[in-house]
């Protein structure tokens, strides 16, 4: 089992960031509870690296090794907003944990929620052990509605304790059921493949972990492909413990997952690039995913007469 210093040891050099400045921020479509396509401001926040140490994430890349000053987040969330076109709905993500006092100081929470709470429904990031009263006392000072996304990765018993998140799926159900008793939404990150998972286990064992987080009281999942790029990805990538999902494996687990009928099922796209196999089927099977996506309908299927067709 990979440890800490293992984890931190494999990493490449952490670029420099500024604390007064966002390091992205885009308005993009989603479709929303509402099953209307709707837009959603994503700020993505300069804060302190988050203290866990999960073997597939590559968040730390985004953060700082200090806590911000105080006044830094909302000078952030002003800058931002500033330049971005209005929005519904808007995330506010911080490549850890918004509850983490080392992350987001806890000052800050009246003034994030002034500059916020006219958005319909404000997105933060947490971890399941980290969702308590908190959270509760956010969505008291928003006044609008909050929605907590928790990742629960998987709930394969010997795959999770080995992403190094520190966290059983009993911690991720107290999370969400601890959130919907408050009347605050449950958004769940799902991993597609991690590693030590062939394909074919790599599809059922998310749609087990999709299926579960809906039955916790998910409202919607979002699907990412476990991918390298942190360092000690790439080192089990080079020795065959890692392999990327594939783009058919992605179509594959977002149909099923949407058949569902639990809830909202997005895939992560993000560099999905990556994946491509053939280039002639590549973009148009990402096109059909981000159809999906907005729509959460079954798009007509990819005909080509690529590998990636026959799997
Ligand atoms: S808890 Fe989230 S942000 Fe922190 S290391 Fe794990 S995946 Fe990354
Ligand atoms: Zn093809």
């Amino acid at each position: 089992m990979l440890t800490d210093a293992d984890i931190v040891a494999a990493r490449p050099p952490k670029p420099h960031w500024d604390p007064w400045r966002p390091y992205a921020f885009h308005v993009e479509w989603e479709c929303a509870a509402s099953r209307r396509v709707e837009d959603v401001a994503t700020i993505f926040l300069v804060n302190r690296e988050c203290p866990f140490r999960c073997t597939m994430c590559d968040l730390w890349k985004y953060t700082l090794d200090e806590r911000v000053p105080v006044g830094a987040i909302p000078a952030q969330i002003e800058q931002a907003l500033s330049q971005l076109s209005p929005a519904r709905h808007v995330k506010l993500y911080n490549a850890g944990n918004f509850f983490d006092a080392q992350a987001i100081p806890p000052e800050d929470h009246p003034v994030i929620a002034d500059l916020v709470r006219h958005f319909q429904t404000v997105i933060v990031e947490n971890h399941p052990r980290l969702t308590d009263e908190r959270c509760v006392r956010f969505r008291d000072l928003l006044g609008t509605r909050l929605e907590v996304a928790l990742g629960l990765e998987t709930i394969h018993p010997e795959i999770l304790p080995a992403l190094n998140k520190r966290m059983t799926v009993e911690d991720f159900d107290r999370a969400a059921g601890f959130l919907r008793d408050h009347d605050i939404n449950v958004r769940t990150f799902v991993l597609l493949k991690p590693p030590g998972l062939n394909e074919r286990d790599g599809i059922e064992w998310a749609l087990r972990s999709v299926e579960h987080a809906f039955a916790a009281g998910a409202d919607c999942c979002s699907v990412i492909p476990t991918r390298a790029g942190n360092g000690v990805m790439d080192q089990l990538q080079a020795s065959g413990e890692f392999v990327p999902p594939t783009l058919r494996s992605l179509e594959e687990l977002h149909e099923r997952a949407i058949a569902l009928n639990g809830g909202r099922v997005f895939i992560d796209l993000w560099d999905v690039e990556k994946l491509f196999e053939c280039p002639n089927c590549g973009p148009a099977r990402v096109e059909r995913i981000q159809q999906m996506n907005l729509t959460q309908q079954i798009g007509p299927p990819i005909k080509c007469d690529c590998r990636s067709f026959e799997q």
